[in-house]
């Protein structure tokens, strides 16, 4: 999409980005692409995403090319995904096959990938310091102020921060999304826990309230399982080290051969799964919400993080359209309103999708089973004229959620907002 640029002003709004998870940095190159000004600022001492895996699907590979950095993923050990076996839950049978690289390329663009989460990250926080952008790591925000303009954050230290926008990309336990809403909202409780695993297999297996996704890391050489069964952890723990033996308890009656990769696991995390119900705002003056502090999902559509890049990728894109454009500070608010509504249409469907990818994959053995098992074992992905009754089969969908751009989307949405404005 043509956006007129030669127009006007050279305001150039000062970003600072509370979290510097995929969501943050997403946001951080984004914003420098458009060459703004950008700190982020990090809890942590050092920046060690948790030790698993994560599948990046077409949506998230449409942003990282854009940030032209799919040639550093493959040389992390991003991998492409050939296909997805669905097996059953009791003997391993193939209830259905998805395709994968292909299929997905033709669909919708961009093939499904995955990789090690330490690795995303380092080639995510290595393209944002050679952009530019200032990562504060040990740099914890106790608290924002949400003005029209020139919004702070407040650092445990006692420093304060100020810039033209700040994004809260501080993940599932947001401070930002207290001092955005006014008030202390808490995620919700799933119902489901994770075990992170590492080994070396691959498969997929939906069973009753529980299923396992598997897929390679490290070029291969790992193989990341994530084994979702009913959560049992007190309700203020959020993680904590697995109990093997009560791991394997919990799948006896599974595959046989399931069972023995189980049997050689020594380690597993294991990890609340956290929702949230949509928040009445993301935006308060000039502050705005990103990623899981906005919209944490259920990891069942596998796009939580890539719903996160994209909320980032739009706002440096929203951002860089502002500069280029003449648009006064006293617009950031709206514009960030703006994003919004752009963005959470969007995400609340993808947080309904993985709800539904809930109830499809953990179903008991009946005639619901039965017939999801038959659907799949003669479903031609290849067909888009063939209605599916699951959002996780609907090209409806599909489309809907894979092959959509966001960055384009939102250029369309300022054109709008910018007419709007003239008026
Ligand atoms: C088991 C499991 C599997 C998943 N699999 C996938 C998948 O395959 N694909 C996918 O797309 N998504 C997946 N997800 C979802 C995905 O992990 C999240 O949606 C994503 O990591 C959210 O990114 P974020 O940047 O919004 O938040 P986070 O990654 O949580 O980052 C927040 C950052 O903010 C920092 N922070 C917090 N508070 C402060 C503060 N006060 N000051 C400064 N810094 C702060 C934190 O230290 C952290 O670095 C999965 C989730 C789970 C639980």
């Amino acid at each position: 999409m043509a956006i007129d640029t030669d127009v006007l002003g050279s305001f150039s709004p000062t970003v600072i980005i509370v979290g510097c998870g995929l969501g943050g940095l997403a946001c951080a190159i984004a914003c420098r692409r458009e060459g703004l000004d950008v700190t982020v600022v990090e809890a942590a001492k050092e920046l060690s995403e948790v030790g698993a895996g994560i599948q990046l699907p077409p949506i998230a590979l449409r942003i990282m090319d854009r940030f032209d950095l799919i040639p550093q993923l493959r040389r992390a050990g991003l991998q492409g995904q050939v296909k997805c076996r669905i097996l059953r839950w009791e003997d391993g049978s193939l209830i259905g096959l998805r395709p994968e690289e292909d299929w997905s390329v033709q669909k919708f663009g961009y093939s499904w990938h995955t990789i090690h989460r330490a690795d995303y990250q380092r080639v995510l926080v290595e393209e944002a310091k050679r952009l530019g952008a200032k990562i504060r790591l040990n740099s914890a925000a106790a608290s924002v102020d949400c003005p029209d303009i020139s919004p702070k954050v407040y650092l445990e230290s006692g420093e304060q921060l100020q810039g033209d926008v700040v994004t809260g990309a501080d993940g599932l336990h947001s401070n930002t999304r207290t001092a955005v809403l006014g008030y202390v909202k808490n995620a919700k409780e799933s119902g489901d826990l994770a075990y992170r695993i590492n080994r070396d297999y691959r498969a997929t297996y939906w069973g009753p309230d529980s299923h396992i996704v598997m897929y390679p890391v490290k070029d291969g050489q790992l193989l990341n399982m994530v084994v979702i069964r009913p959560d049992d952890l007190p309700a203020e723990v959020a993680r904590q080290p697995g109990d093997i033996a009560e791991m394997r308890k919990m799948f006896e009656y599974w595959d046989p051969c399931l069972r023995r990769l189980l049997d050689n696991v020594k380690v597993a995390l294991k990890w609340k799964i956290w929702t949230m119900d949509p928040l009445e705002t993301w935006t308060k003056g000039s502050v705005a919400l990103l990623g899981d502090a906005c919209h944490p999902t259920v990891p069942y559509a596998a796009a939580g993080a890539a719903m996160a890049v994209e909320d980032g990728a739009v706002i440096g894109r929203l951002l860089g359209l502002v500069k280029d454009s003449g648009v006064s500070k006293e617009k950031l608010p709206g514009m960030l309103q703006l994003y919004e509504t752009i963005r959470k249409e969007r995400t609340t469907t993808t947080v309904a999708t993985a709800d539904a990818n809930r109830d499809l994959y953990h179903m008991h053995d009946g005639v619901e089973q039965e017939k999801r098992d038959a659907f799949f074992g003669d479903h031609d992905w290849w067909d888009e004229r063939r209605t599916a009754p699951y959002r996780f089969a609907d090209f409806g969908f599909l489309h809907e959620l894979f092959g959509f751009d966001a960055v384009e989307d939102a250029e369309e949405g300022f054109l709008m907002w910018e007419k709007d404005q003239q008026k």
